[in-house]
């Protein structure tokens, strides 16, 4: 029974160690919004070839108020969460009271974390996983840009391009979109869809990582390895990752490592061999194809 809570602690202050590395001071976030409309811009131009003329004057027109919202910095993150603890917990108040002068936000949070009872710091648990999750915003035409993305930026581009493709998909299912268009989408998710041997709820998300390396440039960083990393640091993870398969089935996404050799595939053609023999031993069989070949054929 004392097992569930020590695990939530842990995974919240795990969350939080990544944001406290990761958060953006005030001029990285200024540099990075230079580059706001040249990254959407771009990858509405790479992405035109799914949609009909008729189609890609309407998604022009839609993308027009689409943005980024930037991570906060470490003194926004302090202030948040101070709030959160005041309105919180009492107990707390002695902690943000003396740290308020000297304060990092990792301070406040640290010392939070430490205490015994975690149920009441389950808001600010959810708080710090929400900060460190980048995610289209569909009613905002946003996305939300976290901290490890801002900080690595333009590595972490790819990121960028996926959490566009959700808002290109948003856009697609509200839009003044043609038949055609809609012909070559269907035909694109029926294909991503075939690629998978285990019943998949995956669809969106394999149709956000398919537009975002369609926008990606050639040379550009694939960024599913950095999923593969271990960023907890308990060895676990590496484990449940190397499978096509997602270990979690509450994840929409595709498993880590079947992101990381989709897009092998899609930038070489086919995944590298020691990698297929490697899941053959698992018991399992890569169905990689290029389902930008089907959206061609639609086209033509
Ligand atoms: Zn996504």
């Amino acid at each position: 029974m004392d097992e569930k809570p020590r695990d939530n602690r842990n995974g919240c202050a795990a969350t939080y160690s990544i944001l406290k590395a990761y958060s953006p001071n005030d001029q990285t976030i200024a540099d990075f919004k230079k580059s706001e409309a040249t990254i959407i811009g771009r990858f509405l131009k790479k992405t035109s070839g799914l949609l009909s003329a008729q189609s890609a004057i309407a998604i022009n027109e839609n993308a027009k108020s689409w943005h980024f919202i930037f991570a906060p910095s470490q003194s926004q993150a302090l202030q948040m969460f101070k709030d959160t603890l005041s309105a919180e917990r009492d107990g707390l108040q002695e902690v943000i009271n003396h740290t308020k002068s000297t304060a990092t936000a990792g301070d406040v949070v640290t010392l939070a974390l430490d205490t015994e009872n975690t149920s009441e710091l389950s808001s600010i648990c959810i708080e710090v996983n929400k900060l460190i999750k980048d995610q289209a915003l569909r009613n905002e035409h946003a996305v939300y840009v976290s901290p490890v993305v801002t900080k690595l930026w333009p590595k972490t581009g790819g990121i960028l391009n996926h959490e566009l493709g959700h808002l290109l998909d948003y856009a697609l299912k509200s839009e003044g979109i043609s038949d055609h268009t809609r012909k070559t989408k269907d035909t694109i998710e029926t294909c991503l869809k075939s690629r998978h041997a285990e019943a998949s709820s995956y669809s969106v998300e394999d149709w956000a990582d398919f537009a975002g390396q369609i926008a990606n440039d050639k040379d550009a960083e694939p960024f599913e390895c950095l999923f593969l990393r271990d960023w907890v640091g308990d060895g676990e993870f590496n484990k449940r990752s190397f499978s096509l398969e997602n270990s979690d089935p509450t994840d929409k996404h595709s498993g880590d490592m079947y992101r990381a050799l989709a897009k092998f595939s899609m930038m070489n053609g086919d995944i590298p061999k020691s990698c297929r023999s490697a899941l053959q031993q698992k018991g399992e069989q890569a169905k990689f194809k290029d389902c930008r070949a089907t959206s061609a054929a639609v086209s033509k």
